[in-house]
């Protein structure tokens, strides 16, 4: 928290007590939000901590399908997003009619798979498919939770796929999907990087493509990032291949290190437009006018259940009807 506040971070702080509000936010948004949040976190740890909120609000600072998430998962409870137009590239890359019209395909030509999709997907993806992972949760859903012998068709991120394949030796039909802010990391950049900081520790997300990740000491999830850089008890520089606010959240946790993000081939800032959307004003808005509010749809009914047994920790079941099936 800031030691002076701002005026518009103030107002939220007032709203937010007037409101009876929690604030969520993800770790790609800017240090200012992150620090008026209640929670700050990757979409795994937000998605938990959502049900976990008694207040009757949620203003959560993140994309769409986050605050979708987030609904499904308080049904009962006002979920606000600052700026409804915050999408997400991977989203965009599998509208669920596409989908479904694979899962048809792959069930005429006698394919046994089950679905599983990265939480970056909408809600109707979410209701079509057998489970739903995050990158902090992927390896373990596909290796524990997918029975043996099914194909897995993975949407809509296939970096993140084909990592969690090669991890887990699972058989996967991958979707042609990608983070628009990690598919762009420079291999060139970073083996610049590498020279001039040679005792630097290289961590990357693993929506990143392949020639980053085989560069990388570490890859993992947001959280995971956080936990790996905690192991070293001396000041160490990393080389972060990740959203670039993700530094913040870093800093703030273990500052003894230092951090040096790595530049994107078209885009030096290696910002996610569409978290980018949501700024201090709009969060103040959202909760002066109490809208855009996230309206339950029809779809979230089934993506919910998904969600539940995929992401929480109540004992996993296997789906009564898997949809691969
Ligand atoms: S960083 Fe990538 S995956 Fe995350 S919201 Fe932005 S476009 Fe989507």
């Amino acid at each position: 928290m800031p030691a002076i506040l701002d005026d518009v971070s103030a107002e939220i702080l007032e709203l937010k007590k007037k409101l009876g509000a929690t604030i969520l936010a993800h770790y790609y948004q800017e240090g200012e939000i992150q620090a008026l949040a209640d929670v700050t976190g990757d979409s795994l740890k937000l998605a938990r901590e959502a049900t976990k909120v008694d207040s009757p609000v949620i203003v959560f600072c993140g994309v769409l399908f986050m605050a979708e998430t987030a609904k499904m998962l308080n049904p009962s409870k006002t979920v606000l997003l600052p700026d409804l137009q915050a999408g997400c590239s991977l989203v965009d890359a599998c509208p669920a009619d596409k989908l479904a019209a694979m899962q048809e395909r792959l069930r005429i030509n006698g394919r046994k798979f089950q679905t599983v999709c990265y939480i970056n997907s909408s809600a109707k993806v979410k209701a079509l498919s057998d489970w739903v992972v995050t990158s902090g949760n992927a390896i373990e859903v596909v290796r524990d939770k997918v029975p043996p012998g099914y194909e897995i068709l993975f949407v809509p991120d296939k970096h993140l796929g084909r990592y969690v394949q090669e991890v887990t030796g699972r058989e996967m039909i991958l979707w042609d999907g990608s983070c628009m802010v990690h598919e762009i990391f420079s291999v060139a950049d970073l083996l610049e990087q590498k020279k001039k900081h040679p005792t630097a520790r290289t961590i990357a997300h693993p929506e990143c493509p392949k020639n980053i990740l085989d560069l990388a000491d570490f890859a993992g999830g947001t959280e995971a990032m956080i936990k790996h850089v905690g192991t070293f008890a001396e000041p160490t520089q990393f080389l972060v291949a990740t959203e670039a606010n993700m530094m913040w959240e870093l800093e703030r946790r273990h500052p003894r290190h230092t951090y040096i993000g790595v530049a994107g081939v078209t885009c030096a800032c290696n910002k996610c437009p569409h978290m980018a959307r949501n700024t201090l004003e709009k969060v103040r808005d959202c909760m002066k006018n109490r809208w855009p509010e996230i309206l339950w749809q029809p779809e979230f009914d089934k993506a919910k259940e998904v969600l539940a047994r995929s992401l929480l920790n109540p004992p996993i079941t296997a789906p009564v009807h898997p949809m691969g099936d």
